[in-house]
């Protein structure tokens, strides 16, 4: 596949002559800052575009170097009687660079970035790192012997070293980290057990593979009909070269991860690589194992607790070929393989698919135009597709497969809607509906698993007063503060911190209090209702730390608690057999969002979160609370009927223009003065002109969150159905900024944000 050309880089050449060529030495991602422009010459005009790989004179010496093409362009932003020219262009060379720089520019054209910054995102960091050594220790006495040294150590309360050899016994060698953390055991106490002789501590080297597991390899499961139609299906039309993007709508359980693996199975004996994408929060120990136990140690992962020297590992891994398989979040997509066959995106309607920094690229579209540059598919799966996605397979532009059974047998479960005004109104002033709280107790008699889940998009915890309606707000931040058990009052934004109040700032009274609907308050609540169970909460506050939220998984998974509450963490992608109820509270707080994606977004969580009851062999119930049992987000989510929702949903955003029906394009302004803001906003918009019909400007105006961190945000939205003509208004917009030299100069920023997920 050496000879396609890049569409993005074969328009760019299209607009313009070429006269110069920005050019990185060294493709590493500390030294893609500083690119030095050549002349391109009159033989070679037309010909160069970014990813190539060409030669140069370098440095005082002109020595001929190898460099590769970022960008080409009609303007010298440099001394052009100072430039050297180009040397020549290399056939074939590095193709692995030459596509990610190729993609890289792509990505900078069609999401507005800087090339640099697209370049950052894409390649990897180039740094050499010292193989680490591991620590492992291991008995070096009898098991018998140990066992009286460990009662020797109960007997005078050396209970940390008790726990060592307690796991010693049970295991002979174990990393000797993972004890430290796991059983909170210090230097000193592993030292005086290696002194006393028990113990011996080995350093060994490893190469860093950041899943070591010492697993059975298992062929894949004999696909059940369905599934075997989907894959058979995909591979004829694969080996006949039809590269069309697949989506493959499956409810949970429906056997998508195991059409995933025999799709990744047949491409890699096909001779390639490929690319899993997960979202990070559903990358669970569970899913990893799955990948590892089919493909052994063929298969790696990217996430981001790896160290950068572990990135770099499994980056060179990649580009050796001695992997197959990479499974990771977004980011993955950049692993340097040399022959991608597929990419697989799993939960494909994921708002984390979408980077928040710049470029603001969706993994979607890269992964298609990545997939292009490769000659490979992709295959989108989900329970709820995205809008977007649907909305493409409807159009046929996108090959529609789907799975409508659970495989295990497990029937849908059972879906209660309660409606939590009239709760209030016949005096239940609880958090819990009369209903929720009679299944809970069923539950608890038959010794059975419960989830709560609070659904909290948009929710702030914010304390106000109750007498004049004050309510307490972040100097430098529009946006209200959060109150914390310790009792303190958090911005969110900036971590500005205040102790709380006790009296109105504003009119003195005592009733200022904050609202704490939270996880934290529904726990308490179990507590005082049901003081002999035991309840685990995972949300931000009880996962910061690295494992735990591993930890907590793990032992809600053995059965160690009768409820997990939790917040959107509960609901992705775990396969808890045993739970045969969930409650979910306030189902409506994520349509309060200002933001046209609020119903998608609750449909998804909701349906979600009545996927994860009853996955076992025992039926679920599902109790949705709500202040809008009518909302029709809310109505087909208890009906479990995608279809249904999409058939509204489609409406309301073509009525609107809204993505799918129509792209939009945000620029965001910040600026520390607020009325140079207001006018570079203005100007900006301005530069719009008049749009064609069915196109639209809105704007300016001050942003949702109106100031953040003493930074005051503008924005404009454009929508269009037409992408290429948000494109050029972009383009119009940068070059005005360019030479106003308006951007990021005097403490003004204006980014670009295509179809956003959130609101600016
Ligand atoms: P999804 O990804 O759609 O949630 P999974 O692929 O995880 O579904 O499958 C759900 C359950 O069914 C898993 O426990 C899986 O091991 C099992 N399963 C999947 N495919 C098969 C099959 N062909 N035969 C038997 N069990 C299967
Ligand atoms: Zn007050
Ligand atoms: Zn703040």
């Amino acid at each position: 596949m050496g000879t396609e050309t890049g569409k993005a880089g074969k328009e760019a050449v299209r607009q313009m002559q070429g006269k110069y060529a920005n050019v990185i030495v060294d493709i590493s991602h500390e030294n893609v800052d500083r690119p030095f422009a050549y002349r391109i010459p009159e033989r070679l005009r037309g010909v160069p575009e970014p990813g190539m790989q060409v030669t140069i004179p370098f440095g005082r010496g002109n020595t001929l170097r190898t460099g590769y093409i970022i960008e080409v362009t009609d303007e010298a932003d440099f001394d052009e009687s100072r430039m050297k020219e180009l040397d020549s262009i290399r056939e074939g060379g590095a193709q692995v660079e030459s596509r990610l720089i190729r993609l890289a520019f792509w990505m900078k054209e069609h999401y507005g970035s800087t090339i640099i910054a697209a370049l950052k995102t894409v390649l990897p960091a180039r740094k050499k790192f010292k193989t680490p050594e591991k620590k492992e220790i291991r008995l070096r006495v009898s098991r018998e012997e140990a066992r009286q040294e460990l009662l020797e150590c109960e007997r005078k309360h050396q209970n940390a070293k008790a726990r060592v050899l307690r796991e010693l016994i049970a295991e002979e060698c174990l990393p000797m980290g993972l004890l430290a953390k796991k059983l909170n055991i210090s230097a000193s106490t592993f030292k005086s057990l290696w002194e006393s002789g028990i113990v011996s501590i080995e350093s060994i080297p490893y190469y860093r593979n950041p899943v070591k597991l010492d697993v059975e390899r298992e062929e894949g499961r004999r696909l059940s009909p369905s599934q075997r139609r989907i894959v058979d299906d995909f591979f004829e039309k694969y080996d006949a070269g039809d590269r069309q993007t697949c989506l493959l709508k499956g409810i949970t359980g429906s056997g998508k991860t195991e059409v995933y693996m025999a799709l990744i199975e047949g491409v890699v004996r096909r001779g390639h690589q490929a690319v899993m994408l997960i979202p990070e929060i559903a990358l669970t120990y569970q899913t990893v194992l799955r990948f590892y136990r089919r493909f052994g140690d063929r298969v790696s992962v990217m996430n981001s607790t790896l160290s950068a020297g572990e990135k770099y590992d499994q980056c060179e891994r990649a580009k050796r070929r001695e992997i197959d398989v990479i499974i990771g979040p977004r980011s993955a997509l950049f692993t340097p393989f040399p022959d991608i066959g597929l990419i697989v995106i799993d939960e494909e309607h994921e708002g984390s698919y979408k980077s928040e920094t710049m470029p603001k690229y969706h993994a979607r579209e890269t992964a298609e135009e990545l997939a292009r540059l490769h000659g490979a598919a992709v295959f989108l799966g989900s329970a709820t597709p995205s809008l977007e996605s649907f909305y493409r397979a409807k159009e046929g532009r996108y090959r529609l497969y789907t799975l409508s059974e659970r495989l295990n047998g497990g029937a849908l479960p059972k879906v209660y809607v309660e409606d939590l005004r009239q709760e209030l109104k016949e005096g239940n002033r609880s958090i819990f509906s009369r209903r929720l709280q009679a299944l809970l107790e069923d539950r608890f008699a038959r010794g059975e698993q419960s989830m709560l889940f609070l659904n909290r998009r948009g929710y702030a915890g914010f304390v106000s007063c109750r007498m004049c309606g004050h309510v307490m707000k972040c100097p430098h931040c529009d946006v209200s503060l959060s109150e914390h058990r310790n009792g303190t009052l958090v911005c969110h934004y900036c971590g500005y911190t205040r102790p709380a109040v006790k009296i109105c700032p504003e009119c003195g009274s005592r009733y200022i209090l904050g609202f704490r609907a939270g996880t934290e308050q529904i726990e308490e609540q179990l507590h005082k209702m049901y003081p002999d169970k035991k309840v685990l909460r995972m949300d931000a506050d009880t996962t910061r730390k690295k494992e735990s939220y591993e930890q907590i998984l793990a032992s809600f998974a053995a059965g160690e608690a009768d409820v997990l509450v939790g917040t959107q963490m509960i609901v992705k992608g775990h396969d808890f057999p045993a739970v045969t109820l969930m409650g979910i509270l306030a189902a409506d707080m994520s349509l309060a969002a200002a933001d046209y994606r609020a119903s998608e977004r609750t449909f998804q969580l909701l349906t979600q979160a009545a996927g994860r009851a009853g996955r076992g062999s025992r039926p679920g119930e599902v109790v949705i609370q709500t202040y809008q049992p009518e909302h029709y987000s809310i109505v087909h989510a208890a009906a479990q009927d995608y279809e249904g929702f999409y058939e509204e949903e489609i409406l309301y955003r073509r009525l609107l223009s809204y993505p799918p029906a129509a792209h939009i394009l945000a620029v965001q302004i910040g600026a520390a003065d607020e009325e140079a803001g207001a006018a570079l906003a203005k100007r900006l918009s301005l530069l719009a002109g008049d749009l064609p019909e069915g196109s639209f400007l809105i704007g300016p105006a001050p942003a949702s969150i109106g100031k953040i961190n003493d930074v005051f945000r503008f924005v404009i939205y454009i929508k269009s159905p037409d992408y290429d003509l948000l494109i050029r208004l972009k383009d119009r917009m940068e070059k005005y900024l360019k030479e106003q030299d308006d951007r990021e100069g005097r403490g003004r920023t204006v980014q670009f944000d295509f179809d956003p997920m959130n609101p600016f």
